[in-house]
């Protein structure tokens, strides 16, 4: 079945004003499918949904609620090609890409039914009155969340996992060029055992008006938000009215550190995992390169060369390594980017040219020589575009990889180890990946620092960001 209408209380409806909008795949420019587009009727009733659905499913046991999503995660690996082809077609992202998402998304679900059941608390003596102090969790309340269109899989259900582990209700409103993998995910969640209503999915063209109607809404306690820094303080200060739980996951512009020390090919394959898994469209993608001078000729060659090998084409084709880019605004941007770097000094030895004929491709492209005032130091490349400068000093390095208004992560190459930890923790980012370019796994913590963002993902964080702290004096 395609699932194409909105996601209300256990039913596909068309909603209340009947519009309806164009999905495109990006690979062809084609319209893939009509998706039903919510309005604030839509919200209401999604709302008056998941807060009856919320009263049974948090009264449940954690281990009732563990099973579920234990299922959910069952099916969801049984299903992961299906999964991902349907990832490619809306995204674009070549099929490794949208294997690996839709597995990392599926191991939400599981990572989150093992964390259910271990809602720890605290039973301890007043030091001074001898009074008990009983600390203890309890789901915080609805959660309106909010998905971006580069892992329209994982982003959502690194949400709706531990939502529905804590015990909430949630209404989910997913990016307008992605919405048809989360509603996919909904036969599933029912076939797994999550009651009706509990779970909502609102695509809509009009994402400003309907989250903050809903962030107004005084049944809802959590906003948690994946996307740009911009929306994300446009959210924050809608949910400040309510005083709502924010969980904000923004933009990264993630430094890569390569010292002269580092093993080359670890250097250049973590290189190439952080740049360009998922065609460079990850809040985690190496934005700003930093290789030490006497290695960066060896460095760049062999990234080059890495870069060069990879097949560009329509994802769904089995031997293609990059797929098109989401839209034509992203593309344009990054050629945008390309462009005034170059006038800025760069040298381009690889890529740099919009090819012809249709769908929203940019070839993997190599800079040198970047300028520290180019504009891709500063903001998100999001495309495969590798911009290497060179260094000297670790002490210049990690001054300049720290002059940014963003900390998400952060990678450094080195074999000297307790160098390695030393500038880890001279870094001013939620994460660091050393010697690696992968750092995100359910059973870690996911977040950011300074404008990247509030909160944590995954890990046993994860779980908190849909939970009060409860605390009881009593005597007994
Ligand atoms: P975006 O901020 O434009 O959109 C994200 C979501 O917010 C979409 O669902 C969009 O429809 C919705 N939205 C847009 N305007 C809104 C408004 N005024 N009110 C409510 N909702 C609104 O981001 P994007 O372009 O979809 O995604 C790319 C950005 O996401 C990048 O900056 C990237 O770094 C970031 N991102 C961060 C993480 C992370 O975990 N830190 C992960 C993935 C992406």
């Amino acid at each position: 079945m395609e699932c194409t209408d909105l996601y209300i209380n256990g039913r596909w409806v068309p909603g209340a004003g009947g519009a309806r909008f164009d999905v495109i795949n990006p690979a062809d420019e084609r319209v893939l499918a009509s998706v039903a587009s919510a309005e604030i009727a839509d919200a209401d009733a999604a709302l008056d949904a998941a807060e009856a659905a919320m009263k049974d499913w948090a009264a449940r046991t954690p281990r009732d609620r563990s099973e579920v999503l234990r299922k959910a995660w069952e099916l969801m690996t049984a299903r992961q090609e299906a999964f991902a082809r349907l990832i490619t077609r809306e995204n674009g992202k070549a099929r490794a890409d949208a294997m690996g998402e839709a597995g990392y998304a599926a191991e939400f679900f599981r990572w989150f039914a093992e964390e259910a059941v271990r809602a720890d608390g605290l039973i301890t003596r007043a030091p001074a009155s001898g009074a008990r102090i009983v600390v203890q969790h309890k789901p915080v309340g609805l959660a309106v969340l909010v998905t971006p269109w580069n892992y329209p899989a994982a982003m959502g259900t690194r949400k709706i996992a531990p939502a529905l582990a804590a015990g909430c209700g949630v209404i989910i409103k997913p990016a307008s060029e992605t919405p048809l993998t989360m509603l996919a995910l909904m036969p599933l969640l029912e076939e797994a055992g999550v009651p009706p209503g509990l779970v909502n999915v609102l695509p809509t063209t009009g994402s400003g008006a309907l989250v903050d109607h809903m962030l107004h809404d005084p049944r809802v306690r959590v906003i948690s938000f994946t996307g740009s820094t911009g929306v994300g303080r446009k959210l924050l200060k809608s949910a400040a009215d309510q005083v709502l739980k924010p969980a904000m996951e923004l933009g990264g512009n993630a430094p890569l550190i390569v010292f002269e020390d580092a093993d080359m090919e670890t250097a250049v394959a973590g290189a190439m995992l952080a740049k360009m898994r998922n065609l460079g469209e990850a809040c985690t993608a190496a934005n700003r390169i930093y290789v030490h001078a006497e290695v960066a000729e060896a460095f760049t060659a062999q990234l080059t060369e890495r870069m060069a090998a990879l097949k560009v084409g329509n994802g769904l084709e089995a031997d293609i390594d990059v797929g098109p880019l989401v839209n034509a605004a992203t593309r344009d941007k990054v050629a945008a980017f390309v462009e005034d770097a170059m006038a800025r000094g760069a040298e381009l030895r690889l890529g740099g040219k919009v090819p012809e004929g249709p769908g929203f491709f940019y070839p993997p492209t190599v800079l040198t020589n970047v300028a520290p005032d180019a504009d891709c130091v500063h903001d998100e490349i999001f495309g495969p575009v590798a911009a290497i400068q060179t260094f000297t000093d670790q002490d210049e390095v990690i001054a300049r990889a720290n002059d940014t208004e963003y900390g998400l992560v952060a990678y450094v190459f080195t074999e000297d180890f307790r160098r390695g930890m030393q500038v880890c923790e001279r870094l001013d980012y939620g994460m660091v990946g050393l010697n690696r370019g992968l750092v995100s796994d359910p059973a870690a913590p996911f977040g950011g620092v300074k404008q990247s963002g509030l909160g944590r993902e995954g890990g046993h964080e994860g779980m908190l960001e849909f939970m009060e702290t409860q605390y009881i004096s009593a005597s007994w």
